[in-house]
Order: structure tokens, then C-alpha cells, then sequence
């Protein structure tokens, strides 16, 4: 699964193409989170003190593929670049034309240049060969960092693989690094803490987690059709009807294993969902016309102590509501109490890393992915077809 690293290939006077994940909040032009930025400075400035010359890309939002969108223009990532590196990053509109090859062929070696956002150019999210092709021509050597874009086969992220040698940038290795040492290798006991919506985004990964760990904790609104298929009664809370059997089974094979599945036995109840909506804490079941939006003190409290003796912690999906102050409680006691575990701690990208790094935790763990999508495919156990690419042709 480890690929070749931009550390095991030669630099020096070599063009590097580096795809990154610069999908930055962005409204009116302005940054409110540079997290995604500062994650590939380690690479960018490897490849540089390397004595290349660095084109970057990366894609930002979703603006319509195939034509150009002020609103989506990577230009204020340029900026933050420009800043960071000390030096003027320039920003080429079109990585297909003479102009692009131009300020590529006369860009020193140590500095850096930023391609416009690639879905600006179409044939990107179908891996058209042309596209992937002509961002290859720019450069000698491929560098792939962009983690939370692994799990797409575009073009600038596949397809520019294909042509020149083609390996792994820090961040990439360090997150392969992360999930591939707890998914093969785990200090036991290895506790998953799932939650999040829905369980049927989670299928695959319960089903590849249930393999390896030595307890699940599900929490969240998946936790509700665990609930149901145990009998406990929900009220409105989120409830997959269709997927009840596939939540027995698990629990059925669980027991039989011997594995400890930790449900929620109090919860925080609201009549609607709304942060000022009337609300309780009831043990046990959730009565009509009320749904659950977080686990209750009870639950939280018993979820920290199985968190606290784990060796391996897996983390994918909040506790409750907790972007609602008043459903927070339950998600910030276990990003606590994965933060004071003692045991390698790895917390999936998306929900579960916003909200760690909402209660500023992330110091605090092993490791906080930066990919949600792409790290619930590694999770479910699939190779990512970004990292799948890489070939050291050199
Ligand atoms: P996911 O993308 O599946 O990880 O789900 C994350 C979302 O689940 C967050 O936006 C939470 O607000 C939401 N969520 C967590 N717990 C509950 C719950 N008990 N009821 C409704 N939504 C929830």
C-alpha cells in the first residue's frame, strides 16, 4: 500500500508537478481556514530546498467544470503562498497553452508557480488523457498531496500520473502511513468510534472495521437504527428502516465473537430539531414525538472509559448535532477523551476532524486526516485510486 515519497527521487534541476489539496474556505475572496495550505508546506518547501522548481494544482469548490469562475479563482491561495514562501507565486491561467510552458521554462529553480483551479479546465473530473497529458508535459517528476482528492481518478490527480515518473508527497505518505499502521498493525485493545448520520454511508467500513477492532462505539444519529433493531424505541430520531436486518446481523455476529458493540443508553432529546428547541436527557428509550441529537452524560462518560484503556483509537463521525451548542457536549467529551488516551490515536477527515479541531484537539492526536471521502475509502479498505497511480518510472 506505501508508495514511493518525494524523499526516495532526485530533485535537483528537475521540474516538479505537485497536485495538492488547497480547497480552502472561501467566501468573497477571503480564507477563513488555511489548514489545507499549511498541510503541504512540508512538501512544497522539501521540493524546493531540493533545488527544483515546483508547478502546483489544485481544485477549489465546484464551480461548473470547463470554464473559468472568479469565485472559484485560486488567486487568494496564491497570496497566502506567496506569503508563506517569501516569494511571488504566480498564477497561470491555462496549463494547456505556449504561455504556460513559457513561464514554466523561465521560472528559476527554488520557486514556485500555481496552476487556476483545475476544474476550470474541462475533461478534469472524467480523466480526459489530453488533460492529463498536458499537465504532465509541464514537468519532470509527479508529486501527489493531495490526500482529500486521492479517492477521485481526475485528471490531475490520475491522469498526470501516467507519464512521468509519479510518487507521493509528505502529506499523502504520512496519512497512508496513519491508516495503514492501525488498520494492519494495531495496539490492541483497537477501539472504532463511528458516528455521524447515516449508517448507510458507513456499511463498508463497519463491515471492514468489524474484522479488525476489539470493540465499536457508535454514537450519532447511525446509532438510532442499532437502537431499533435491539428494540430500544427511537421517537423521531434518525431511523434507516431499510437498514435494521443489516444492524441485528452486526450485532448478532459481534456477540458471537465475542466483540463489545457500545450503543448510547442516555441521550439528549429535543421536540424538533433546532438548537433552541425544548430539550431533556432520558435513559433508555426516546419517547414519541422526540429525537435524539446527542449521546447523554451517562453514555459519554462510559464511551471516555473504553476510550482511555484503548491502545488504538479509529475515530469517524460525531456524537450528536455538534455544530448545535446545546447537542455539542457528547462529541467534545470523547474528542477529549481521545485526545487523553494514551494509545495511537487517528481521527477520519470530514466531521469528526472539524469537530476535534473546533475543541482544539488536534494537536493532541496521532494523527487528523485531511481527507473525509478519501479516508473513509481507506477505511472500507480500498486502495485510492490517486495512490493507486503512482509509479516510480525514474
Ligand atoms: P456524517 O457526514 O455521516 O459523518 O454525518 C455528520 C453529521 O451527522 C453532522 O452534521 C451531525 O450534525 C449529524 N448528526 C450527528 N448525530 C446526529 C443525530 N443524533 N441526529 C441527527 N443528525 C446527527
Amino acid at each position: 500500500m506505501l508508495k514511493r515519497s518525494v524523499r526516495d527521487v532526485s530533485l535537483a534541476g528537475r521540474c516538479v508537478l505537485l497536485r495538492a489539496d488547497f480547497n480552502v474556505p472561501l467566501k468573497d475572496g477571503v480564507i477563513s481556514d488555511a489548514t489545507r495550505i499549511l498541510a503541504s508546506l512540508p512538501t512544497i518547501r522539501h521540493v524546493l530546498s531540493a533545488g527544483a522548481k515546483l508547478v502546483l494544482t489544485s481544485h477549489l469548490g465546484r464551480p461548473a467544470e470547463g470554464k473559468f469562475d472568479a469565485s472559484a479563482s485560486l488567486r487568494p491561495v496564491a497570496a497566502v503562498l506567496t506569503e508563506q514562501l517569501g516569494f511571488e507565486v504566480g498564477l497561470i491561467a491555462d496549463p494547456r497553452t505556449a504561455e504556460a510552458a513559457a513561464a514554466v521554462a523561465a521560472l528559476p529553480f527554488g520557486r514556485a508557480l500555481l496552476v487556476e483551479n483545475v476544474r476550470f479546465f474541462a475533461g478534469e473530473s472524467e480523466n480526459n488523457a489530453d488533460l492529463g497529458a498536458a499537465y504532465a508535459r509541464l514537468a519532470d517528476v509527479f508529486v501527489n498531496d493531495a490526500f482529500g482528492s486521492s479517492h477521485r481518478a481526475h485528471a490531475s490527480v490520475v491522469g498526470a500520473a501516467a507519464h512521468i515518473p509519479a510518487v507521493a508527497g509528505l502529506l499523502v505518505e504520512k496519512e497512508l502511513a496513519a491508516f495503514d499502521s492501525v488498520l494492519r498493525q494495531p495496539r490492541r485493545p483497537f477501539v472504532a468510534i463511528l458516528g455521524g448520520a447515516k449508517v448507510s454511508d458507513k456499511i463498508a467500513v463497519i463491515e471492514n472495521l468489524m474484522e479488525r477492532v476489539d470493540a465499536l462505539i457508535i454514537g450519532g444519529g447511525m446509532a438510532y437504527t442499532f437502537l431499533a433493531a435491539q428494540g430500544v424505541g427511537v421517537g423521531s430520531s434518525l431511523l434507516e428502516k431499510e437498514r435494521v436486518d443489516f444492524a441485528r446481523t452486526l450485532l448478532d455476529k459481534a456477540a458471537a465473537r465475542g466483540m463489545k458493540v457500545h450503543l448510547p443508553t442516555d441521550h439528549v432529546i429535543a421536540d424538533r430539531f433546532a438548537a433552541d428547541a425544548q430539550r431533556k436527557t432520558v435513559t433508555g428509550a426516546i419517547p414519541d414525538g422526540w429525537m435524539a441529537l446527542d449521546i447523554g452524560p451517562e453514555t459519554a462518560a462510559e464511551f471516555a472509559a473504553v476510550i482511555h484503556a484503548a491502545g488504538t483509537v479509529l475515530w469517524n463521525g460525531p456524537m450528536g448535532v455538534f455544530e448545535m451548542a446545546p447537542f455539542a457536549a457528547g462529541t467534545r467529551t470523547v474528542a477529549h477523551a481521545v485526545a487523553e488516551c494514551g494509545g495511537v490515536t487517528v481521527v477520519g477527515g470530514g466531521d469528526s476532524a472539524a469537530a476535534v479541531n473546533h475543541f482544539g484537539l488536534a494537536a493532541r492526536m496521532t494523527h487528523v486526516s485531511t481527507g473525509g471521502g478519501a479516508s473513509l475509502e481507506l477505511l472500507e479498505g480500498c486502495e485510492l485510486p490517486g495512490v493507486a497511480a503512482l509509479q516510480d518510472r525514474g
